[in-house]
């Protein structure tokens, strides 16, 4: 009897369900490896897409080669030298037809192999051209040696390079996928979008595009496959950010299912706080603090998150939310990532709302022992305002009644963080969860809202306060340190205030601390009838609030200080700020650093220090600062130069990591995954639950545990 008919029914109905194992030739141990991937039924090795392509279809001239490409070159070797002076190394020249030369390095080899490479021998090797020290290599190229006169064969097709796994190779996995996707089932049946929809949003082959991607045709455009631009990639990325929208969606409709107190009373607080105020909000403010209210006056939590450039003013948006919280009866924790960004808003809230007659407790990490203790009494009482670092959400903080939770800079929490408040807050006996407001000083480019973000809602407040003049922007070489050191005690000897920004990377915050203790201790003597503060993160809280407040009130001229002053620092009247080593810092953090300048109606300018020389990447940021205050244009650009992953800081919860598609890339496509997502939701709830198995399958599982 033939195997095929003694093949489970299953193969026959879904091939795509079938287990890995029932596939020909794989055994426990590839099973076990594959399921390591996550690959665990045929149709997740359908959706295992290679990473790259590897062109061994042709043979290079060395004195074609680019640095940088990857490339296959057939050589004889020249020289070989063997060099110990840090590590054992191989260096192997070889030189073709062209006349050029091309080192081969090999820093792992056992003898065989450097008994092989031998001058006179011919090879054929891929791999990556790197510019080295004395013209182009390639480390650890993959190589076969050719005998004679023996004819160079080259590949017919594009090598697929998929992401594997210790122990399973890439030619062991090509195998196993060739022999699922000899199962791959005729289009009518492998599609999960409506034929109506794929028509009307020009969807080719679901099919075709698959097996393009595997095994791309020999004419296959190498280009625009590396550059994911092929329209079979688009059309699989479109199904991956389609599903990625799906399951964030049904996640938020989780969430809406569940019920939440109406919040917002007879106006009276908002209304004296709005009065106390020494200015009036701005449209964009009226506008977003109106939505607001809508949004937590219903019975299902509110999720939304308002972003607003840096000094845009979300502090008062956010105390008039709480507010409408407070006027009802309810509690509200607001959330910030740093403790000296908390205890801004502390100080903020505390001035605004004790007039009210209303309690703002400080509850951050620091906070211990009997203060803790105390602190968490009131807040189980029923304090109206609760304000701290993440600390606040952690063990042993029972709220009487909460109703509304602020995080502030959000860009810093990973989602999984954001579900995790969400879940805090939860009323157990009265089943009412929080209404959520998320502040981002970070704007986050729309494209990313509306897929990464697609289970919020999102308010801009696209408008400065009236009276601020942009920020001067200048980059200067570190040479010309001596003249930025004069130009700041002019400005002070003007009554000018100035920030003095060190970035040492470095991952120790007691590194950092000594670089901007150095600083001080430089600027200190060349700025002698000045006064200079120091801030850093190794300080003790009260000892940063006595700098601060100096500053603030105007006591010290220069406020020498690491990046902990990156988010949320507000003192108007500091009008110069200067950032050392800006190369080494992303777009966003200038962006942010910058911000703390400007705030007032003086002209404010931005001094760039940075090192010589800079990298192209470098050059091009610090472009960008100089030529915008837009934070919109910025973390677009951001976007573009360093990859979404980067720019949320959600790199490690594996949100947004990708097979095919790319944020930045495909962004064009997101207007029709909305439309082709909400039809899904609405129409076929089912395909959409199995588009989500398809392309998330375990990942989605854990997400909603
Ligand atoms: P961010 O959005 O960066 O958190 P803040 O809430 O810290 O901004 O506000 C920046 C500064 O602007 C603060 O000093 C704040 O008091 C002031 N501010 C906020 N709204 C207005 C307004 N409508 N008019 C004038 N100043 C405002
Ligand atoms: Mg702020």
């Amino acid at each position: 009897m033939p195997p095929s008919s003694v093949r489970p029914a299953t193969v026959m109905t879904d091939p795509g369900a079938t287990p890995v194992s029932a596939l020909p030739g794989v055994g426990p141990a590839l099973a076990e490896a594959l399921g390591r991937l996550g690959l665990e039924r045929v149709q997740d090795l359908w959706f295992h897409l290679p990473l790259r392509y590897e062109d061994k279809t042709r043979v290079t001239a060395i004195a074609d080669l680019r640095p940088g490409e990857r490339a296959q070159v057939e050589g004889v070797i020249e020289a070989v030298e063997r060099g110990f002076r840090y590590r054992p190394q191989l260096k192997v020249a070889i030189g073709d037809d062209s006349h050029q030369t091309l080192m081969l390095r090999f820093f792992h080899f056992h003898r065989a192999q450097s008994e092989q490479l031998q001058p006179g021998a011919r090879l054929l090797c891929y791999g990556e051209v790197r510019q080295g020290a004395q013209g182009l290599e390639m480390v650890h190229p993959q190589y076969q040696r050719l005998s004679g006169d023996e004819p160079v064969t080259v590949d017919e097709l594009l090598t697929p390079v998929y992401p594997t796994t210790e122990g399973l190779g890439q030619k062991r996995l090509a195998g196993v996928i060739a022999k699922a996707l000899a199962l791959l089932p005729p289009d009518a049946q492998l599609e999960l979008i409506p034929q109506e929809l794929c028509q009307a949003h020009g969807l080719t082959s679901l099919r075709e595009a698959l097996l393009y991607v595997h095994r791309p045709p020999p004419d296959a455009h190498l280009g625009q496959l590396t550059t994911g631009r092929h329209p079979s990639q688009q059309r699989l990325a479109f199904e991956e950010l389609l599903t990625q929208h799906l399951s964030l969606k049904r996640m938020r409709e989780a969430v809406r299912r569940r019920h939440a107190p109406r919040l917002g009373g007879n106006g009276e607080f908002r209304k004296r706080l709005l009065g106390s105020l020494p200015f009036g909000l701005t449209g964009a403010q009226q506008r977003v603090s109106v939505e607001i209210a809508g949004d937590i006056a219903q019975p299902q939590p509110m999720l939304r998150l308002v972003q607003g450039d840096v000094g845009s003013g979300k502090t008062i948006v956010a105390a008039l939310a709480a507010l409408a919280a407070v006027e009802s009866g309810y509690q509200v924790a607001l959330m910030a990532p740093t403790e000296l960004l908390a205890e801004q808003h502390l100080n903020h809230f505390r001035h605004w709302l004790t007039p009210l007659g209303l309690e703002v407790v400080w509850l951050a990490g620091k906070v211990t022992g009997k203060a803790r203790q105390q602190a968490l009494a009131r807040v189980a009482a029923g304090a109206q305002v609760v304000i701290g670092t993440h600390a606040l959400m952690q063990e042993g903080v029972a709220f009487a009644q909460l109703g509304l939770v602020i995080v502030d800079e959000q860009h810093r929490f990973g989602v999984q963080q954001r579900l995790s408040l969400r879940d805090k807050g939860a009323d157990h006996e009265s089943g009412l969860v929080p209404h959520q407001l998320v502040l981002t000083a970070t704007p986050i480019p729309r494209t990313l809202a509306m897929s990464a973000y697609a289970d919020l809602d999102v308010s801009a407040i696209d408008e400065l306060p009236p009276g601020r003049t942009p920020v001067q922007t200048i980059a200067i070489s570190n040479a010309r340190r001596f003249d930025v050191i004069e130009r700041i005690h002019a400005a002070c000897l003007e009554g000018r205030q100035a920030y003095w920004v060190c970035t040492l990377i470095e991952e120790s915050e007691q590194l950092r601390a000594q670089a901007a203790e150095v600083a001080h201790a430089e600027l200190s003597a060349a700025l002698a009838d000045c006064r200079i503060g120091l801030i850093h993160g190794r300080m003790k809280p009260k000892e940063k609030q006595a700098v601060m407040g100096a500053f603030k009130a105007g006591e010290l001229s220069v406020l020498v200080a690491t990046t902990v002053i990156e988010v949320g620092v507000d003192v108007p009247n500091a009008s110069l700020m200067v950032i050392e080593n800006s190369e080494r810092l992303g777009l966003a953090q200038l962006h942010q650093l910058r911000g703390r300048v400007g705030r007032g109606a003086i002209a404010s300018n931005c001094v760039l220090l940075y090192q010589p020389p800079l990298g192209q990447l470098a050059r091009e940021r610090l472009q960008v600062m100089r030529e915008t205050n837009d934070g919109f244009r910025i973390a677009e650009k951001d976007l573009e130069l360093r990859g979404p992953g980067e720019v949320l800081g959600t790199r490690q919860t594996g949100q947004l990591s990708f097979r095919i598609a790319d944020l930045a890339r495909d962004a064009h496509l997101l207007p029709a995954v909305q439309e082709v997502g909400a039809h899904l939701l609405a129409r076929h709830p089912q395909a959409a639950e199995r588009l989500i198995t398809r392309w998330i399958g375990g990942a989605a599982r854990f997400v909603h545990a």
